[in-house]
């Protein structure tokens, strides 16, 4: 017996603009999290991948495990993003979702759409219930909340989930406050801190990027960046440098110290074997001490447009078809790239560039030369391949909030407040495999940038 397809569409006005509204509409992980959907299990073993960034997903509900298998989100920011789900077990064949954002009198009207397919009587009867009645409610909610943070400019780092203090964990938490203030920290960053750690949303929390952090406060970056480590050594925070896929800039080895890092490391999304550049791809983040809050990190979605912040389009087009996007840019420089294929075709996006040009990926590569577009360009993709292919459209600049190995072990404060891993003239520091001998002081930032590149690292001592 098949059963037909049920669509559901709703439409919704919202104050705030698609581009404000898309960091939080389009974090799908907070989103699914918030919605109150299970966390979710990878059904990929190690190393194993599919092709396209297709995904092997499971979840628990209702003591029924749902396996599916998913296809890459597709999304142009800040307008639009979908994804499909096909069902492996469980009462559903097909689950299909798109969300638009229209701007529309300084505001955005979301049109959210879902498409789902049921496998048997069970699936028929409870998706007009579960979907049709309690998501639209539900969603509603969530998407009129977020529109009030976006509107205010908030960060989902400060709004509380579920807030658990491990035990003595509040008192450790004062205890660290004390601690800063009497070492002469800057009392208004210092309680900023504590309140973030305090009633700050989990999930942000398990990753704190301090320049993200101290921008938002409107405080110096070295300021934040220096208390951070204060606040490590005071036992409130944790340190962990994280080795970021040159790709998807996905965290792929995390480490407590850099002496753990090892190389190379491996994408399996990406399937790329990398080395670390410490100029870019090795970032220091910070979480809570788990003495203090124990932030428990699960996914509810894995490959959502915000987890690739970096990427403006990302579109499945299937062999020997075309498609047009026409989609806003900012001024720089763009990859793009087939997730399947070697090399890539660069752009430079100003205000000058042609409105319109066609980029064509095949299996011999891609025409080479950089091709210079407007700010809001129309790119007539084309797959002249005999594979399905995944396009993306890629920001080349690394973030500048990130805080990388380079600028922190060139911090005089960091040396003094972690000798263990500071980089002294006439100190060996082993980096995975390899062994870095320091000099001079003062040029370390210049050598990490000269030797930042794998190939430049060697293999033995430098
Ligand atoms: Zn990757």
């Amino acid at each position: 017996m098949s059963f037909k397809e049920l669509h559901y569409r709703w439409e919704w006005k919202f104050k705030s603009t698609p581009e404000s509204l898309w960091a939080w509409v389009a974090d799908t992980n907070h989103f699914n999290r918030d919605a109150g959907l299970p966390s979710l299990e990878n059904r990929l073993g190690k190393g194993d991948r599919l092709a396209n960034a297709k995904r092997r997903l499971q979840l628990t509900t209702l003591g029924t495990q749902l396996e599916y298998e998913e296809e890459p989100f597709e999304w142009i920011r800040p307008h639009r993003f979908g994804v499909v789900r096909r069902y492996l077990s469980g009462p559903l064949d097909t689950f299909r979702m798109s969300a638009e954002l229209i701007p529309e009198d300084g505001g955005t009207r979301l049109i959210y759409q879902v498409w789902v397919k049921p496998k048997n009587i069970l699936g028929a009867i409870s998706t007009p219930i579960q979907i049709g009645i309690l998501s639209r409610r539900q969603f509603e909610t969530i998407f009129r909340h977020y529109d009030k943070l976006a509107s205010l400019q908030r960060l989902p780092i400060e709004f509380p989930s579920q807030v658990e203090f491990a035990p003595g964990g509040r008192e450790r938490l004062q205890t660290g406050r004390e601690r800063l203030l009497t070492q002469g920290a800057d009392r208004a960053l210092v309680d900023r801190l504590i309140e973030t750690l305090e009633r700050g949303d989990a999930m942000a929390l398990a990753r704190i990027r301090p320049y993200a952090l101290a921008d938002y406060w409107n405080a110096p970056r070295r300021a934040v960046l220096e208390l951070f480590l204060r606040a490590t050594r005071a036992g409130l925070l944790n340190l962990q440098w994280d080795v970021l896929c040159p790709m998807c800039r996905g965290a792929k080895q995390k480490n407590e110290t850099l002496s753990d890092l090892r190389m190379p490391v491996h994408c399996d999304t990406c399937n790329i074997d990398f080395y670390a550049n410490f100029e870019s791809s090795v970032e220091l983040t910070f979480h809570p001490n788990p003495a203090i809050r124990s932030i428990e990190v699960s996914e509810f979605c894995v490959a959502g447009p915000q987890t690739t912040p970096h990427i403006i389009a990302q579109q499945l087009i299937a062999p020997r078809s075309a498609r047009a996007l026409t989609l806003p840019l900012e001024k720089g420089r763009y990859r793009l790239r087939a997730l399947e294929l070697n090399g890539g075709q660069l752009l430079a996006a100003d205000a000058n560039g042609d409105a319109a040009v066609s980029v064509k990926a095949s299996d011999s590569g891609w025409a080479g030369n950089e091709l210079r577009v407007a700010l809001t360009p129309t790119l007539n993709l084309e797959n002249a391949t005999t594979q399905e292919q995944l396009l993306i459209l890629e920001r080349i600049a690394w973030s500048d909030q990130s805080t990388t190995a380079a600028e922190v072990t060139a911090l005089q404060t960091f040396r003094d407040l972690f000798a263990s891993e500071a980089l002294r003239p006439g100190d060996q520091i082993s980096v995975g495999n390899l062994t870095i001998l320091f000099t001079d002081l003062k040029s370390s930032t210049q050598l990490y940038r000269e030797i930042g590149d794998a190939p430049a690292f060697g293999d033995g001592s430098l």
